[in-house]
């Protein structure tokens, strides 16, 4: 084990956000850190990609002055945000009819069940940056949104219109969704759902998140003390307490004194380590996230009118909205509840699912890409189920010896975001460092 013949201070697992981040610290640091990513891109679940004649964003997209560790790094490079057009119509179902109003009225018919659902968000989560400091939370996180939406017994337009909307925020369905997952994103917000609304879902980087995560990667290799190989998985991990081997690639090992894993939530159980991984950060990556859902991006023939719409969290794509707008044509996105039930590169169910709401448009080129079966993400971003984060997140978050952990998925504020795998990986680089010095 110790004859191997390439030497590091830090293996860094995974070159996505979390994973540049952690590599950028560390070589700022003083500290040789190799980063091996099994992709042969950098970014992982961020990507932007050239597709119908756009760079679109193929996963993680819109960012907030309300996230403080990623807004620290659009202000660092000096990064260009923009938004994509306001919506002129909205539509919703009542049942199978179709409504159409404006978005003020569509947030109007949702505005008491969001208000009541997440009333009591500031109690349970009175400080979102330290999560589990009231040790009441386990009772809450024993429900689903599901459930606490049934509760609040609405009219049947309001329950659809409250469903669709969280599908849109959760990507699941909403009877495995942890109530929770709902309070803890409020809470970043400190109680406002509008603003949680705004959040999550409006601004993005101009020039894509390609500009963020090409702008750290760039960062940490100047420091001559980073080095990123792409295509080369890790497949397996022995660690003692002196370091650890991991061997990468087609028969290559690298001996390191510390190993940072960036893997979410999902993929914890995919890679193989001796000794074995600590059961409770195993349980939730056997038990799967509850987000599982799918994004499809779709070119239509224009002009037309940007609008939003809204179905029910059984239909194939619960939240369409426009995301481009063009002389001739406009590019939409939209959002399921569960990514088998469409195949997002398939035109034809994508313009079926279009018709619930409106057999006008003409869909000229979909894409996508199916986060679920891809085997170096098996996530789209993290929503757990109830029990997981009361249950495991300490345990997610702690090392095991001398692996660390650093993922968007295990952030205490903004977790599932691309904000939480800044934040992880800042603290996690922080307690490497440590650990070293
Ligand atoms: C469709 C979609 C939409 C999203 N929308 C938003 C949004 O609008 N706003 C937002 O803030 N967030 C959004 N997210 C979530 C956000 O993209 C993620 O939370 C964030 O990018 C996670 O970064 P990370 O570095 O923690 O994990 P990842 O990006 O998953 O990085 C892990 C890296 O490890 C690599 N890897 C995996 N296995 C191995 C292995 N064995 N060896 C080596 N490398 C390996 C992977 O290829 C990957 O590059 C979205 C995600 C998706 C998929």
């Amino acid at each position: 084990m110790h004859n191997d013949r390439q030497q590091a201070d830090v293996v860094v697992v995974g070159a996505g956000v979390a994973g540049l981040i952690t590599a950028r610290e560390l070589a700022r640091a003083g500290l040789k850190t190799l980063v091996l990513e099994a992709r042969d891109r950098l970014g992982g679940r961020t990507w932007t990609d050239h597709r119908l004649g756009r760079d679109l964003e193929i996963g993680g997209t819109w960012l907030h002055w309300t996230q403080p560790h990623v807004w620290a790094e659009v202000n660092r490079y000096g990064l260009e945000v923009t938004r994509g057009p306001r919506s002129e119509e909205t539509f919703w179902l009542a049942g199978e009819e179709v409504r159409r109003g404006t978005l003020d009225d569509f947030m109007n018919l949702i505005d008491p069940g969001m208000t009541r659902l997440l009333a009591d968000t500031m109690q349970w989560i009175p400080r979102p940056d330290d999560p589990l400091r009231n040790p009441d939370l386990p009772r809450a996180d024993a429900w689903t949104v599901q459930q606490k939406l049934d509760e609040l017994q609405l009219t049947e337009d309001e329950k659809n219109a409250n469903e669709a909307a969280w599908v849109g925020h959760f990507n699941a369905p909403l009877t495995q969704c942890s109530y929770v997952s709902a309070l803890r994103w409020t809470a970043a917000t400190a109680g406002s759902w509008h603003l949680m609304h705004e959040s999550s879902a409006i601004f993005r980087l101009a020039g894509g998140t390609r500009s963020l995560v090409n702008a750290i990667a760039t960062d940490a290799q100047e420091t001559g003390r980073a080095t990123i190989r792409l295509s080369s998985p890790v497949h397996h991990i022995s660690h003692d307490a002196d370091g650890a081997s991991v061997a990468y690639g087609d028969g290559q090992t690298v001996r390191a004194r510390r190993v940072v894993v960036t893997l979410g939530q999902n993929l914890l159980d995919s890679l193989d380590v001796t000794p074995n991984l600590p059961e409770d950060k195993l349980v939730p990556a056997q038990q799967k996230t509850a987000s599982q859902g799918a994004k499809a991006w779709i070119r239509v023939r224009g002009p037309i009118k940007p609008f939003f719409a809204y179905s029910s969290q059984h239909h194939p794509l619960s939240v369409v909205r426009t995301e481009f707008l063009g002389e001739d044509d406009a590019v939409l996105v939209a959002f399921g509840a569960d990514a088998t039930r469409i195949d997002v590169n398939d035109r034809e169910a994508v313009a079926s699912a279009l018709k619930v709401w409106r057999d006008d448009l003409e869909v000229l080129e979909v894409g996508g890409h199916d986060w679920m079966t891809d085997p170096h993400a098996r996530e789209t971003w993290l929503i757990q189920r109830p029990g997981q984060f009361t249950g495991h997140h300490r345990a997610l978050q702690a090392p095991a010896g001398v692996l660390h952990f650093a993922s968007g998925d295990y952030a205490n504020i903004w977790a599932g975001f691309i904000d939480g795998a800044v934040e992880s990986a800042t603290r996690v680089a922080r307690q490497v460092r440590e650990s070293l010095t």
